[in-house]
């Protein structure tokens, strides 16, 4: 036999109208859904039209949001939970720029204000410079009162910007490392620019600050010191849009992860009949800082869903499968030098399995059992879902991990799945519609299996 690594192509297996439709609908939730609040909402939203009701008022079919960061949705199965569930598992948060507690400054010396952030996740701060950005999350008040604020989005909104160094005066900057290039403290937005006069002690003053503090309390009803109890995040103010003259791609913000997200959604949405087994969906925050934090992975949001419907939680997430759904990397047409070819996943070859994340000498690595491998391999055989099998890198060049390694500390078996995208992290990804549809039928394929 010839030994032959090549995948077929996803998009020759699937139906391409099918492919087609399901990305417009993926395009349609992530120009809604931008951070972790936002998906929590619209993830509420498809599950009631899809009859799903809020935890207690049904223990069949329901869901249950967690400080509105973090979701589970819920369908029992045949099997009693303690036999084990079917456990899938993404993350809604994407990496960002954040606003700082006190953010908000007025710089006499250029004539503008601006904001203080601190970047959330692994980015490459030098990508974000330059980009329009929107302003989304929540202020609270000391009185409770929660404001929601989301500029940017519309064409005719505002929008913020982070400026770089015009390449006339760069010459220094251009000789540092791509790391130091833009620094952290550097990442600060412009967000107002035109003074206004007012009084203070007497004396007149001009002041862009203020001006911009007047109107924010005019729109929110918010003072400056509400900022520091606010969930504020720049993301990227662009909507997601075909790549390619065939449209066969699509470039968006935060296809890591709400590619996994919304496919993952849509396959348990989609459930027609009971499953085998109880069906566990999360939806978690945090993932990009390394799922530290009450709203993540770690927490015991996890186990408490699980205490919802089986006599021992311990004993059902222990005999429970899953899969930790995440993108992973697809090899890059111009830096092919960081893959090992024949385990890098292929835009167009369908969803990539992952059997080990990690780095190094698979450090940190969440690794799924041969056996459990080869039940995914016949379950997706048979469905005819499109898969590749793929890992991030070459082993000494870096690595990565997902939520997967804090699904394994149940016992229970997992392993990850996703779309393989370009440009990850940065604020315009982009990855293949047959991959997307690959994943929504892996997912389904799982969970509608008797394994
Ligand atoms: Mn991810
Ligand atoms: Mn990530």
């Amino acid at each position: 036999m010839k030994l032959d690594y090549s995948r077929p192509s996803a998009w020759e297996m699937l139906d391409q109208k099918k492919v087609f439709v399901f990305s417009d609908l993926y395009k349609d939730f992530l120009s809604k859904v931008k951070t972790e609040r936002e998906a929590v909402e619209e993830i509420i939203n498809l599950a009631k039209e899809a009859g799903f009701k809020q935890y207690p008022k049904s223990k069949e079919k329901f869901y249950i949001s967690f400080k509105d960061k973090a979701i589970a949705l819920v369908v029992r199965g045949k099997k009693p939970a303690d036999e084990g569930m079917f456990i899938l598992a993404a993350h809604l948060d994407s990496p960002r720029i954040d606003l700082k507690m006190v953010p908000l400054y007025e710089d006499k010396d250029s004539n503008l204000a601006l904001v203080d952030t601190h970047y959330y996740g692994g980015i490459k701060k030098y990508q974000w410079v330059n980009h329009p950005l929107a302003l989304h999350g929540v202020v609270v008040r000391k009185d409770g009162k929660r404001i929601e604020v989301r500029i940017g989005e519309d064409e005719n909104d505002p929008v913020l910007v982070i400026p770089d160094l015009l390449p006339h005066l760069a010459s220094k900057q251009m000789e540092k490392p791509a790391k130091e290039v833009i620094e952290g403290e550097n990442l600060d937005a412009v967000i107002g620019h035109l003074s206004k006069k007012y009084k203070e002690k007497g004396k007149e003053e001009e002041s862009i600050k203020k001006a911009i503090l007047e109107a924010l309390n005019k729109k929110y009803g918010i003072v400056e010191e509400d900022l520091i109890s606010a969930d504020l995040e720049l993301v990227p103010a662009v909507k997601p849009r075909d790549v390619g003259l065939d449209r066969s791609l699509i470039g968006a913000y935060g296809h890591d992860d709400r590619s996994s997200v919304f496919t993952e959604l849509m396959a348990v949405l989609d459930l027609k009949k009971k499953p085998e087994r109880t069906v566990l969906a999360f939806f978690f925050d945090k993932e990009e800082i390394g799922s530290e934090g009450n709203t993540s992975a770690q927490s015991h949001f996890l186990r408490y869903v699980a205490s919802l419907v089986a006599k021992d939680p311990n004993l059902a997430l222990l005999n429970s499968i899953a899969i930790s759904a995440d993108v992973d990397a697809g090899m890059h047409p111009l830096y092919k030098d960081v893959f090992e070819k024949k385990n890098t996943a292929v835009l167009g070859k369908g969803v990539v399995l992952t059997k080990y994340t990690g780095h190094g000498g698979k450090y940190m690595a969440s690794e799924a059992r041969a056996e459990f491998v080869a039940e995914l391999r016949r379950i997706f055989e048979k469905a005819k879902v499109p898969w590749q099998p793929g890992a991030l890198g070459k082993v000494d060049v870096g690595g990565g991990g997902t939520v997967a390694a804090y699904l394994a500390r149940y016992g229970m078996d997992v392993i990850d799945m996703g779309v393989p995208v370009l440009s990850m992290h940065s604020p315009f990804e982009i990855a293949s519609k047959a991959d997307l549809y690959s994943g929504y039928l892996a997912y389904k394929a799982f969970i509608e299996s008797k394994l």
